[in-house]
């Protein structure tokens, strides 16, 4: 049976699925959309992401808004514009709030962004809070969590320590990473992580791993997404990447579908988020992870000025419109596909009730 081979991590058969085509795709999507309906049904849950600030500590090397890329013009919204934004998230009745930004670790940003949970859950009560800043320490996350955020959503971009350090320069630790989100575990968070799929480097095994390490570490939610190339960093300057990466991008893309796919068979009850550079490569991109393995969606409620200023990689979608359009678009793409979008529910991951309470 391939559910238990899966669940077995039997090597060949997980090389075999990752790399599935046509019928062996579709035997896979097929036991992906079983599992997940078993859970959730044809239930989609909606976050309102605010991408508030582009100003970022880190240089990865496969980021847009890296600290070394000087062309990025920076910005970080003030907190009126981010009253207009949950304003509108009230309005659209979106259940959740997302706050991502770059990474920063200065006091000012940390007094910022404990002000805008705080005003967030006072003026919300009933808004679930996700944040994506990056690392940051114990008390910190501490604080974050008594003003009101509920869920942090920090990617480990790869579970081989060897593949992190090549895509990051010397000053930045897998370890430190790990230890962060086993520090939000500690601080009862539910914990997102993820990887980018379609990595240069990143090998059949290197999912496998990836996939062990997200089932080991009892991760409660995943927003995972493919890798795509930005010209104004060291990998996307690269010319042998730039070649890869266009003659590898339908196939990497295939890969991502079917690792999301494998992991909902391995993780019923996780939230999975389509991610939004899934539409870099198909307008219905997310959708199609959403028939597949997702059940959740951040609509952006970026400002449309400041939208051009977000791109972690090239040709990002839907930077050219307001949250208005991204709220109706999204909501008619969801119930196109014959999925249910859910209106004012937090959408908390039940794999995360099971961990805490039993
Ligand atoms: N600064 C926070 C952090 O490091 O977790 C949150 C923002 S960060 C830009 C969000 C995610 O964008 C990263 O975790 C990474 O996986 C993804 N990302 C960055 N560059 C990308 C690229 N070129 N292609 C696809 N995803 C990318």
């Amino acid at each position: 049976m391939l559910k238990r081979r899966l669940q077995n991590f039997d090597q060949k058969t997980l090389i075999r699925y990752l790399q599935a085509e046509d019928e062996l795709q579709q035997e896979l999507f097929q036991l992906a959309r079983q599992a997940k309906e078993k859970v959730f049904g044809k239930q989609i849950w909606l976050r309102g992401i605010i991408e508030f600030s582009n100003i970022c500590q880190n240089n990865c090397f496969y980021c847009g808004i890296r600290k070394g890329n000087q062309k990025q013009k920076r910005f970080q919204m003030n907190t009126k514009e981010i009253l207009d934004c949950l304003k509108f998230i009230d309005k659209a009745n979106y259940g959740s709030v997302v706050y991502q930004s770059g990474e920063a670790t200065t006091d000012y940003f940390k007094d910022y962004l404990l002000n805008i949970v705080g005003i967030t859950h006072k003026k919300y009560p009933q808004l679930g809070i996700t944040i994506s800043c990056g690392e940051q320490d114990f008390d910190f996350l501490k604080q974050l969590k008594q003003a009101g955020a509920d869920r942090y959503l920090l990617r480990i971009e790869t579970a081989n320590p060897k593949l992190y350090a090549k895509l990051h320069p010397k000053e930045m630790s897998w370890q430190k990473r790990f230890r962060c989100l086993k520090n939000l575990q500690k601080l009862n968070y539910q914990v997102g992580t993820g990887v980018m799929v379609g990595l240069p480097g990143q090998t059949m095994e290197d999912l496998i791993n990836d996939l062990k390490f997200f089932v080991d570490n009892k991760f409660d939610m995943f927003g995972i997404g493919p890798y795509v190339i930005h010209k104004d960093t060291p990998l996307g300057r690269d010319p042998k990447i730039q070649k890869w990466w266009q003659k590898n991008k339908e196939k990497n893309f295939n890969i991502f579908l079917n690792f999301l796919a494998i992991l909902r068979v391995l993780l019923p009850n996780v939230n999975i988020a389509a991610a939004t550079a899934c539409d870099v490569f198909n307008p219905l991109g997310r959708i199609k992870v959403l028939r597949i393995a997702g059940n959740v969606i951040m609509p952006s409620v970026t400002p449309k000025d400041y939208r051009d200023k977000y791109l972690l990689y090239e040709n990002k979608p839907n930077i050219d419109e307001g949250a208005d359009k991204s709220f109706t678009d999204i909501v008619n793409k969801i119930k196109q596909a014959g999925l249910e979008p859910i209106f004012g529910e937090q959408g908390n991951s039940p794999f995360y009730y099971k961990r805490i309470y039993g």
